[in-house]
This record gives structure tokens, C-alpha cells and sequence, in this order.
């Protein structure tokens, strides 16, 4: 399989999955996509059902590897991954009304949807930096799930060595105690003086300055790696064949954010999966929703919920999407993407635009809705969501048609945002045994101010401890 940006023409050497996996970004500033989708057959299909979820997902994983790994190592490497989950099914789904199921994504180390790839994501890095014979330094900025998912997901591994900067007291005490207690050596916290914007912008500076980026070997695991979605297709595979599929279709809601989630089923629709629609379901960030209601894509100013991890408003995996509702078509969408970068507005062409919302459409919850529809699924279910789980499920019961099975992803764990479950709906909810003690363990990070000189240092300086 071999790998083209939605910004640059597809090369005649175009990279494989270990080149990629490792840049991340291309190098005319796009995304990575397959040069072809990988067909799956019906047949096969069906013959998945009765595959366990670590070999389902290497079939999956491998169609996106091939030529890079052999089948037979990702097979292991998926059984060892998945094994470490702490549910037998791995994602189990859970039907929460009639017709209506959740899709448990929260059951990896740091109980988020993250780790469903970011796990892969530490086997895969190990595997291609042994072959390659390198070393790499991984910087990341998070407003909390993404760094605890990557930092659990590198945490010891030799060839690796981790930055994860946070805005200084702007997480919540699960999120960052998640980071800051982990003490392997290859681990280095930083609590940024600043918000969320200033350590995204502090790594894109970084990544920017060439010199620095060779240097120190610089390498990001953000959402925007493709290796992430392709491991976030099985599962969305998975649950469609549990419901009847491929013999009947199924609809996906999805609490957005960066949008690789939802782009992960919609990916796996492109490779056969029969998806009737996907319901992109997002908090008072509703940039998407407006945009699938009237074509217009105008940035605001990112505005704090109950649900954090979709607190954005620039959804970096669309340009995948609109990539190829232009036909594949990397001028038209360099075009675009720059023009929204320098206006911060983006009108897709018409028939673009038209072509998105024949499979998606958008539904937003302020935190008053989040709150009452958390309080519903508990009081009418007995199920208690967390706020961005809650907004999945929201989503879908507005949505739900009779006779199609619809999914919500449910992305945390009601555990890592106990403060806003406690307040709708009366319970605390338990963090689980392998994380009852996060409280009682020892923090450790470094806190630095609003300057890019310094925090180099400190990554330059972990770099080189290695
Ligand atoms: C990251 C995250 C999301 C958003 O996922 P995207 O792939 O960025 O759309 C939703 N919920 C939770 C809990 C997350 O951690």
C-alpha cells in the first residue's frame, strides 16, 4: 500500500505505512491518504463476524500495512495490544434504548477512545525504529485524553523518547495525574504557562524550525497520523457486523472533535462496509454542525465545555474528507485549505458540500443539553455516559430511524470527568482498580514559562538523555 498528501500530486515513489507512520505530516503541509481504498468483499465480511477483535483488527490494520509489516507480526502485535484491554470484548457494544447502542471505547489504560489506536500506534513505532535502526523524539501538546493515551502508549520504549506540554493548571486532575505519574525515563511532562493554543503552537514552531526538528529527531503521534485511523476502522467494522452487517446497514454517531474518529467509519464505509449515515455530534464548538447545516465554515474563538476533548475549532482530519468529495483533486484542495487558514472561513464548492450531506449530518449540545441528556440515559437507562459519551448518544437517539441498528461511540470513561457525571446525575463514578490509587501516586513534571527558547532547551535536553 502506498501513501499520497491531499495537497501534492501522487509520486511515483510514494511512501509506505512505516514512512508515514513515522512523518506524520507530508511535507507540502497535507495529510496522507491510501492511493487506492482497499476493497473488501462482502463475503469476507461475513466471514469476519466470527473473528476474535485483535485478529479482526489486524485484517483491517494489515490491508493499510501491506508491504510494510508482515501479516503475521501485526497479528501479534494486535493480540498483545488488545489483550492488555480490561474487557473481554474489547469494545463491547451496549443497547442503551431500543435500537440505540453504545460502543464502549473507553475499556484501554487511560480510559479514552485514544488509546484503541495510540496503543498500536507505540507497537507500530517500535517495530519500524528497530528495523530502521533510529531514535526518535515524540512532541506533543494536549489539552489532556491525547497525552495520557501517548504517554501510556511509549512509556519504557527504547527507541523513543516522550514531550507532552499542557496548559500548566488547565487540565483536569484525572487527565494530568494520568501524565505526570508516569515516571519511565523517556517520559517528560511540561506544564506550560498558557492555554492550550500556546503548547500547540509552542510544537508547531518546533516541528517548523528545520534544523531543530532533524536535531532532535522530532516526531508526532496527533491525530492527523493515519496510522491512528486506520487502527480506529476495525471497531466501527466490528459493531456494524454484530448488528446484522454486511446484510443490513448501520449509522454511526460520533462526538467530534479533530474529526478522525468519524472519519475512521467513514473510511471504513469506502472499503464495503454498508453505512446508512454518520451523525457528527459536537458540543458548543459547533463549527461542523454549522457547516453540514449551511455550508459555512467560520472559525470562532474555542469556547470551554463540559466536554473538552471536542473543544475545537479547527477540525484538522476534515481536509481528508473534502479532499476527496473534490474528486481527489490536490489544487482545488490546497486552495481551499489555505484560503481557510488565511480568512478563517471555508465555503466548500456546491456540489462538494452536497455530496458531504448525503452521509453526514451534525447535531450540537450546549453543556445544559449534555447535562440533561446524561441525566436521561441514567434516569430511563440505568447508563451512565460521560459528557462527550452523553453527546454521542444524544445524537444518535435524535437521529434514530426504525430498522437501522445506530451506534454511538462512547469515547470516555464516566470516571475520567467525575465532577460533571456527579453533577447530573448523582452518582461518582469509580475509577477503575488499575487507576483507584492515581490519587495517592507522586506527580512529577516541569513547569515552564510562555517562551519557546526555553522549552526547546528542556526538549533538547530530554533528546539527548536518552
Ligand atoms: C479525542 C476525543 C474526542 C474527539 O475525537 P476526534 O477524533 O478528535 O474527533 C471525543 N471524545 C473524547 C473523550 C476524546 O478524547
Amino acid at each position: 500500500m502506498r501513501y499520497r498528501s491531499t495537497r501534492g500530486t501522487a509520486e511515483a515513489s510514494a511512501p509506505n505505512f512505516s514512512d508515514i507512520l513515522l512523518s506524520g505530516l507530508a511535507n507540502d503541509g497535507g495529510l496522507y491518504l491510501p492511493t487506492h481504498w482497499p476493497h473488501v468483499s462482502r463475503d469476507t465480511l461475513t466471514a469476519w463476524r466470527s473473528l476474535p477483535y485483535p485478529d479482526l483488527a489486524a485484517e483491517v490494520i494489515g490491508l493499510f500495512t501491506e508491504g510494510s509489516i508482515d501479516r503475521e507480526t501485526l497479528r501479534e502485535m494486535c493480540r498483545d495490544v488488545y489483550g492488555r484491554f480490561d474487557h473481554t470484548a474489547i469494545a463491547p457494544l451496549v443497547e442503551v434504548e431500543e435500537g440505540l447502542f453504545s460502543l464502549e471505547l473507553f475499556h484501554g489504560p487511560t480510559l479514552a477512545f485514544k488509546d484503541m489506536a495510540m496503543q498500536m500506534l507505540g507497537r507500530l513505532f517500535e517495530h519500524v525504529l528497530k528495523e530502521r535502526d533510529r531514535h526518535v523524539t515524540i512532541v506533543g501538546a494536549t489539552s489532556g485524553d491525547t497525552g495520557s493515551a501517548a504517554i501510556e502508549a511509549f512509556r519504557g520504549r527504547e527507541r523513543v523518547s516522550i514531550v507532552i506540554l499542557h496548559p500548566h493548571g488547565r487540565t483536569s486532575d484525572v487527565q494530568r495525574r494520568q501524565m505526570t505519574t508516569v515516571h519511565d525515563k523517556n517520559v517528560l511532562n511540561i506544564a506550560v504557562d498558557g492555554d492550550f493554543d500556546t503548547c500547540q503552537d509552542m510544537v508547531k514552531a518546533m516541528f517548523a524550525d528545520e534544523t531543530f526538528r532533524q536535531e532532535c529527531s522530532l516526531s508526532a503521534v496527533n491525530s492527523i497520523n493515519w496510522a491512528r485511523i486506520a487502527a480506529q476502522i476495525p471497531y466501527y467494522i466490528r459493531a456494524a457486523l454484530a448488528l446484522g452487517g454486511p446484510d443490513r446497514p448501520v449509522s454511526f454517531a460520533v462526538p467530534t472533535g479533530n474529526f478522525g474518529n468519524i472519519l475512521a467509519a467513514w473510511a471504513a464505509g469506502q472499503m464495503g462496509l454498508p453505512i446508512e449515515k454518520l451523525y457528527v455530534g459536537s458540543n458548543r464548538n459547533d463549527i461542523l454542525t454549522r457547516f453540514l447545516l449551511n455550508n459555512d465554515m467560520r472559525v470562532r474563538s474555542v469556547e470551554p465545555s463540559l466536554s473538552p476533548s471536542m473543544d475545537i475549532q479547527v477540525s484538522s482530519n476534515f481536509e481528508r474528507l473534502l479532499f476527496e468529495m473534490l474528486g481527489r483533486d490536490p489544487n482545488r484542495c490546497r486552495a481551499i485549505m489555505e484560503e481557510f487558514r488565511q480568512t478563517g472561513f471555508m465555503a466548500v464548492p456546491h456540489d462538494a458540500w452536497e455530496n458531504i450531506g448525503h452521509v453526514f449530518r451534525g447535531h450540537a449540545l450546549d453543556d445544559a443539553k449534555t447535562s440533561d441528556a446524561m441525566r436521561r440515559f441514567h434516569k430511563e437507562s440505568h447508563y451512565l455516559a460521560d459528557p462527550h459519551s452523553a453527546i454521542g448518544l444524544a445524537t444518535g437517539s435524535y437521529y434514530k430511524e426504525a430498522g437501522i441498528p445506530m451506534v454511538a461511540a462512547a469515547t470516555a470513561h464516566p470516571a475520567k470527568f467525575p465532577d460533571a457525571v456527579e453533577a447530573a446525575t448523582g452518582i461518582h463514578p469509580e475509577l477503575p482498580p488499575h487507576l483507584a490509587d492515581l490519587f495517592d501516586r507522586e506527580e512529577r513534571y516541569d513547569v515552564l514559562p510562555n517562551d519557546l527558547a526555553r522549552v526547546k532547551e528542556a526538549v533538547l535536553a530530554h533528546h539527548r538523555a536518552r
